[in-house]
This record gives C-alpha cells, structure tokens and sequence, in this order.
C-alpha cells in the first residue's frame, strides 16, 4: 500500500533528542528549541520566531496579539482548515467566509473588499499547498481599512511571494510542523512575528502570562505574572526532532519537488486534453511542494478516482469541506456574496501521496494509474 502520507525521518533525529535529555533540559525553550527559533528567524527573515506546540496554538496567540473582541468580524477562505477559523471564533469573531480563486484555491483577493464591513478587525489568509496569495493587494487592502493580516502558512514554510518568505508579510505569520507537513516534530508550529513591537507581549503569552523568557535571559532576577497567558511552548524534545529535519531543509525540499514535477510533467497532457486541472503557480510564486493535487470533472469522477487508485494500493485524498457549510460555520459564521468556486472547486479536488520518502518508482507508478484511469475517458 502506497501510503498518503508518511512522516519525515532523516537520521539525526533520535540523537538530537538523546542530546536534549542529557542536557536535562526537557521542557520548553531548551537548546533545539533555540536552534529552530534561530533557524525559522534567518530562513524566513522575521523580526522573531517562536516555537509552539502548534500551528494551531500559533493562530491562537496571533488571535489575541491582534486584540480581537467579541464581535469583531474576521476575513478568511471557506475553503481552509478548521484551525484559521477556530482562532478567532474561541474569541468571539465572527467568520466571514469569502469565495476562493479557482486556479490557486487561495482567498480571491477582488473579492475581499466588498466582505468589509465598520466590525472587520482581520484578514486571515491561507497560502493553499504552499503557493502564495496576492499578498501585495490584501495589504494594501488591509492598510487602507486599518486591518491586521495574519498569514496561515502552515503549508507555507520555504515558499516564497516575491522573494519573501510566507508567514513575513503580514503582522503575524504561523506555521505547521504536524507530521502531515513537510518538516515535522509530531505536533508542532511556530509564530512569526513581523513587528518587533509584539515580541515581549507573544513571549509572555506564551509563557503563561510571565516574563519567563526575560528571566532566563537574565533580564529581570524573578519572573512574575505580567499578563494574560497560556502554554504554547513545545518540549525541547520535539524541537529536536524537528531541528534534524531544518538542517536537512533543502534536501527534503529537493526531493518533494522532484516528486511534485514528475506528476506535473506527467500529467500536462491530461490537462491539455482538458481531463483534467492541475495546480498553478502565479509567476509571484515559489513553491515547496507541499501538496500535489488534480482537479477531476466533478465529484462523480473524483470519487471513481479514489477508489480505482485504491483498488491500486495507492491512497489518494480529498479536503476541505467548506466552512461555511459545516455545522460550526452555519453557526459562527457567512458567507460573503455568492460561493462561486469553493464548493464546486472543493469536491473536485484530489491530493496525492507527496512525502519526503516517496520513492521514483511509487511516484512512477502512481502516475500510470493515474493515466490508466484517464485513458478510458
Ligand atoms: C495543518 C494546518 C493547520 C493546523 O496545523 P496544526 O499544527 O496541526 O495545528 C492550520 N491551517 C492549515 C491551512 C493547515 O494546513
């Protein structure tokens, strides 16, 4: 069985997180901890990064560093995982879901205006498989309506909108380390923080509310209660485990783009023949392979290409049921004007195996199935 997904393990992994448990340094902030934050600050060039215990969490935290209120409206694609919306509503948002551009799936940037209203407080955009939105358009939009922008790049990490890394152009960017991304540490994220003048306050929200970060930099000599806060520090053991992979970055990349082109080479002439659509990539854009996904005819056909590739012990999956359809959306949220793509482009739409130990062979293979469905079309 061709798996969908497998989590990245590169070799150095179990001696990192040998090396953090005979540092007897566990818990949070260690020295991997350290390392990654350092790595994630001069890869992507964010004024800071911090290590969390998820992408999720680090939506969170730029939820509240943004001072959402109780019915403050947020700006977010339907079409996105539960996490971008769930940040905000846990503070009493309201989601406002606006329609996707069919050719990248991300947040239709012409269609954020009008969604605005006097209670709009955020745009949450989402950087789908990794390829950017129009970011230059949704800040200007976002300067001219004195918005906060916060980038879900947790499929973003190494991709690039004209140069600049995702997760650095808005006021806060957040990224995933799940196992199902390309860099992992089981479960993991980080927030990027793109104003130094929100440093101190991300440290001691992520510190329980304390200045702990300042006192083991030897800054103040005891840590005390300074504001509101939670837990979203990971143990120093999982960021070791992570940390094995950055050090390996540009090889993993390396090898999900050679996958990712393989597909895309292969399957052009599906497209050409109009069988099918596959993924697009804006010149704006560099992407890191996150995710490889086709477009079939509709939902019928989708569902008979899941299951002939599974018949094939291939894994082949779909995502995201829209938001706005989900019973918590119905609930917290609407849609703003009329869904033209995303649910139609949604049930489309199916992703297949990309990881990092993908082999030629299974990607290969996986391609003349993919073909041998289509030829009896
Ligand atoms: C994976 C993912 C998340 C959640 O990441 P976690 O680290 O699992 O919390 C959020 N948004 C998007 C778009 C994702 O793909």
């Amino acid at each position: 069985m061709i798996r969908f997904n497998v989590p990245p393990y590169t070799g150095n992994e179990l001696d990192y997180v040998k090396k953090s448990i005979e540092n007897m340094h566990i818990c949070g902030d260690g020295e991997f901890t350290k390392k990654c934050n350092e790595w994630l600050e001069k890869k992507t060039g964010a004024a800071k990064a911090l290590l969390t215990t998820s992408c999720t969490h680090a939506l969170e935290m730029a939820a509240l560093l943004c001072d959402v209120k109780e019915g403050d409206e947020v700006i977010l694609p339907s079409y996105t995982f539960v996490s971008t919306a769930d940040a905000f509503v846990l503070r009493g948002c309201k989601c406002v879901f606006v329609d996707v551009n069919p050719k990248t799936m991300n947040i239709d940037e012409n269609k954020i205006e009008e969604a605005i209203t006097d209670k709009t407080k955020v745009i949450a955009v989402v950087h789908y498989a990794g390829v950017a939105c129009e970011m230059d358009t949704i800040m200007d939009i976002a300067r001219r309506h004195n918005l906060m922008v916060v980038e879900d790049a947790a499929q973003g990490i190494m991709s690039t909108y004209k140069g600049r890394a995702l997760g650095t152009i808005g006021d806060f960017g957040c990224l995933s380390f799940h196992e199902t991304k390309n860099y992992s540490m089981g479960e993991g994220g980080a927030l990027l923080i793109n104003d130094e003048k929100y440093v101190e306050q991300a440290e001691i929200l992520r510190e329980k509310g304390t200045d702990r970060s300042k006192f083991f930099r030897g800054q103040v000599d005891k840590y005390r209660w300074q504001d509101f806060g939670s837990s979203y520090l990971p143990s120093d053991m999982n960021a070791a485990y992570l940390y094995a992979q950055l050090e390996m970055a540009d090889e993993i990349n390396d090898v999900r783009m050679d996958r990712w082109n393989r597909y895309y080479e292969a399957f052009k002439p599906l497209e050409e023949k109009g069988l099918v659509e596959l993924p697009f990539i804006p010149d704006y854009a560099t992407h890191n392979a996150h995710m490889f996904y086709l477009k079939c005819k509709d939902l019928t056909e989708r569902t008979e290409l899941i299951s002939f590739l599974k018949e094939a012990d291939i894994l082949a999956v779909f995502h995201y049921v829209p938001l706005h359809s989900a019973p918590a959306g119905v609930k917290f949220g609407h849609f703003s004007g009329e869904d033209e793509y995303t649910t139609k482009e949604s049930e489309r739409l199916v992703r297949l195996p990309m990881f990092y130990t993908l082999s030629v062979e299974d990607t290969e293979y996986i391609i003349s199935k993919v073909k041998e469905f289509y030829a009896s079309k």
